[in-house]
């Protein structure tokens, strides 16, 4: 019998504390390639200096390097669609038909506590970093107690996010309309720079806003280089909704009200004519192509690869669907195979790289976050991963950047960290007790979710089964 081999000597938290650290992974995922002997300094949150291991060994001799031996530090990844606090619902959406706003999510949120508000935030929020996600994108809450609770819940998590506020006006009055501008004014001062809280503005569908709304806060948005985050052409309802209430298709409302701009962080857009893929280009907008949505509630999937090729800003989104990054590079291969590679004969369909790159650089591009995050590169925040390459799943390996996309899993994050700062190991959080919020949740969501008048057509899989329901 042959000896055991024995596995790389373990790491502890500490290994990845303390005022500098100079980390040497035996692979850096450097612009979605995976690069051996790379070196990456990380001091004051952000990566300070990235290169040969021999080199920086050199340039900083009073610094101990940490050898990882086959572990992968790639960057953080980011979910450029999420509604954090929709996290006691995200199982009831299931099997049920594509409009579930109406539904599910509207009356839960206007019958949650503040409380509720936070635990779910929360919740969400530990859900994204254990996925691999180190930032979300809030499309804005609904609740008006929600602002305050997703900002105190996402700090104590520690995950950098891009946080909208709702600036609605449908059948406000003129005061009202003023209070909602100046709000939307005070939420874009709001974060001070260095913060992992990042100000934006939404407006959850072109429709509950006048055209002067949506131009006003387009522009706000502008001048303040943020992200503008709306719902668009998701569904066929919503686009017939409007056709019939405005004259307009969704996204035609927004280039009618002068809305339409590199501000723009559009979710979906899963049913977009020539046309309006012409106009997203030209206005330099970016879209959040949200694959696992559209499988569990869509009616059709972004065409993603057409719009990359057009030069359409593109980010990866969850929706709230699922906190799982790996996952969801999956499934916005898979997705594209399906519906826009396998009938023309494209195997490649952008190849891993592709979708890594959505899930990274082109996130933060998309959330207005390039100077920020995205990319190990020297003046970014050090929103990283580490991941154990030492698994069956990926031996042996030939090109890292696609079996990342279709091998890879979460449960080879041993590490995550958020602008320099230790927040999971091996999956849980090293500085607040997980579980005590998961046994609150247990407490508060099932009363929550009874008393809000929330309407669902589809059966839980007991009930269909009892009744003989396929
Ligand atoms: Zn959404």
């Amino acid at each position: 019998m042959q000896p055991l081999l024995t596995p790389p000597a373990p790491l502890a938290p500490a290994d990845f504390q303390g005022e500098a650290l100079l980390l040497a992974p035996e692979w850096t995922l450097v612009d979605e390639v995976a690069q051996a002997g790379l070196a990456v300094l990380i001091r004051r949150g952000v990566f300070e200096a990235v290169g040969p291991v021999e080199a920086l060994r050199q340039q900083y001799p009073d610094l101990a390097v940490q050898p990882l031996p086959r572990r992968l530090l790639m960057p953080g990844l980011i979910d450029t669609h999420h509604h954090l606090t929709q996290s006691y619902g995200k199982a009831l959406a299931f099997g049920e038909p594509s409009e579930i706003f109406k539904r599910i999510w509207v009356p839960l949120e206007q019958h949650l506590t503040e409380e509720d508000l936070y635990l779910s935030a929360k919740l969400a929020a530990l859900e994204s970093l254990r996925g691999g996600f180190t930032t979300v994108c809030d499309a804005g809450t609904r609740s008006s107690a929600g602002l305050a609770a997703i900002e105190a819940a996402v700090q104590e998590a520690g995950i950098r996010c891009v946080l909208a506020r709702i600036c609605h006006d449908l059948g406000a009055t003129e005061a009202q309309v003023r209070e909602t501008e100046a709000q939307a004014e005070q939420h874009l001062a709001r974060y001070a720079a260095g913060s992992r809280l990042h100000a934006s503005l939404g407006i959850a569908i072109p429709e509950v806003a006048s055209d002067a709304m949506l131009h006003r806060v387009s522009h706000l948005c502008r001048e303040a280089g943020v992200a503008f985050q709306v719902h668009i052409n998701e569904h066929l309802a919503s686009i017939e909704r409007s056709l019939v209430a405005r004259g307009l298709r969704p996204l035609e409302v927004l280039h009618q009200a002068q809305a339409l701009g590199p501000e723009l962080l559009a979710a979906h857009v899963t049913m977009a004519t020539p046309s309006e893929l012409m106009r997203l280009r030209d206005a330099g907008a970016a879209v959040s192509y949200n694959p696992v949505a559209s499988s569990w509630k869509g009616n059709a999937v972004a065409p993603a690869q057409l719009m990359r090729q057009l030069g359409i800003r593109l980010g990866l989104g969850t929706d709230g669907t699922r906190g799982d990054a790996f996952r969801l590079v999956d499934a916005a291969e898979t997705a594209q195979r399906l519906t826009q590679g396998m009938d023309v004969g494209d195997f490649s369909v952008g190849a891993g790289w592709t979708w890594l790159h959505m899930a990274s650089a082109g996130g933060a591009d998309a959330a207005h976050l390039s100077r920020v995050t995205g990319r190990i590169a020297p003046g970014l925040a050090a929103d990283c991963l580490l991941l154990d390459m030492d698994v069956p799943e990926l031996c042996p390996s030939w090109d890292t950047g696609w079996e990342l996309v279709r091998l890879a899993s979460s449960r080879m994050i041993e590490m995550v960290m958020v602008g320099g700062e230790l927040r999971l190991w091996q999956g849980w959080p090293v500085d607040w007790d997980a579980r005590a919020l998961m046994q609150r949740v247990r407490e508060r969501a099932r009363a929550a979710v009874e008393a809000a008048p929330i309407v669902r057509i589809h059966p839980t899989s007991g009930e269909a089964r009892a009744a003989g329901r396929g």
